[in-house]
C-alpha cells in the first residue's frame, strides 16, 4: 500500500527512500536559497489538489473549471487511474508558472500547498497521520535554517491539514475502486467514470462555499455513479451471454 505524498516531484507514485527521513514538528532543517525564483519556472510538476483549485478559484472568483482550463494541465494518473491536474508552465513566457508576476506569486494567499510546503514534502499515511520531510535541493546560496512547525504555520500549513488528510483519504481509496471497476467497464464507461472522477474531485465546487462538506457530498455521489456503471456493465455482459 502506498501512502499519499504531496512533493515538489510532483510524482503521485513517489516513494520516500532512506535519505529522506520524517520530520518532527519540532525538528530543525535547513536549506540553501539565492532567491532566484526558478522554482516557479518550467514547473511541470505543480500538482493540485481540489481544494486548491478551490482555493484559487476562490482567490480569482472564478468557477473551478475555468481556472483548470486557463491555467492547468489535466491527465489520467498511470499507477493512481486518477485524475491529476497542474499548473501548465506559459511556454510564451520562459516557461513561468502563469501565477508568476515579475518575482511575485499572484495568488500568493492561495497558493497550492506544494508550493507552500517547498522544500519540505508532506506524507499522509492510510491511518491519515501526516508527516513532513526534506526534499533533495540541488539550490545553492544562503543558508536558512528553520524549524519545522515554524516553516508550516508561515503559510498556514497546518490550518488546512485536516482538509488535505481528507483529501488523500478519499484518493487512497478511490485509487482501489477506480482499478477494479477499470477491470470491468468497457473503454466508453471507463471515461464516462473519468469525467465524473473529475467533476466530483475538481469541478463541482462552489468557491463561496466551503470546501470540505461539498468534497464529502461529492464522493458519496461518486461513489454512487461508479456503482451505477458497473452494475450496467454487469447487465450488458450477462445480456450477451
Ligand atoms: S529554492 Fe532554489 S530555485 Fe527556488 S528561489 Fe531558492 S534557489 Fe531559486
Ligand atoms: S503558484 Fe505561485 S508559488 Fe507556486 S509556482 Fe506559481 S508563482 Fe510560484
Amino acid at each position: 500500500m502506498r501512502n499519499h505524498h504531496i512533493d515538489l516531484c510532483g510524482q503521485i507514485d513517489f516513494t520516500r527512500t532512506d535519505a529522506m527521513p520524517l520530520l518532527a514538528r519540532d525538528a530543525h532543517f535547513s536549506f540553501a536559497c539565492n532567491g532566484c525564483g526558478d522554482c516557479c519556472r518550467g514547473r511541470e510538476d505543480i500538482v493540485l489538489s481540489g481544494f486548491d483549485l478551490w482555493r484559487i478559484a476562490a482567490r480569482l472568483r472564478l468557477p473551478p473549471l475555468i481556472v483548470a482550463r486557463g491555467f492547468c494541465r489535466a491527465s489520467i494518473g498511470t499507477v493512481s487511474h486518477l485524475p491529476v491536474l497542474r499548473l501548465a508552465p506559459v511556454k510564451e513566457n520562459r516557461n513561468n508558472c502563469p501565477f508568476l508576476t515579475g518575482n511575485h506569486c499572484a495568488i500568493h494567499d492561495a497558493e497550492p500547498l506544494v508550493c507552500a510546503l517547498y522544500p519540505l514534502a508532506q506524507e499522509i499515511s492510510r491511518e491519515g497521520e501526516v508527516s513532513y520531510f526534506l526534499q533533495p535541493t540541488a539550490c545553492g546560496g544562503r543558508v536558512i535554517e528553520a524549524k519545522v512547525e515554524d516553516y508550516l504555520s508561515r503559510y498556514d500549513v497546518p490550518a488546512r491539514e485536516q482538509t488535505d488528510v481528507r483529501w488523500a483519504l478519499g484518493c487512497m481509496e478511490l485509487e482501489d475502486v477506480v482499478e477494479q471497476a477499470e477491470m470491468l467497464l468497457s473503454p466508453v464507461l471507463v471515461r464516462r467514470m473519468q469525467a465524473k472522477l473529475w467533476q466530483a474531485l475538481y469541478f463541482n465546487y462552489d468557491y463561496a462555499q466551503l470546501f470540505l462538506p461539498q468534497l464529502e457530498r461529492n464522493l458519496d455521489w461518486l461513489n454512487g455513479e461508479i456503482i451505477k456503471l458497473t452494475e450496467y456493465q454487469k447487465k450488458q455482459n450477462n445480456k450477451s451471454k
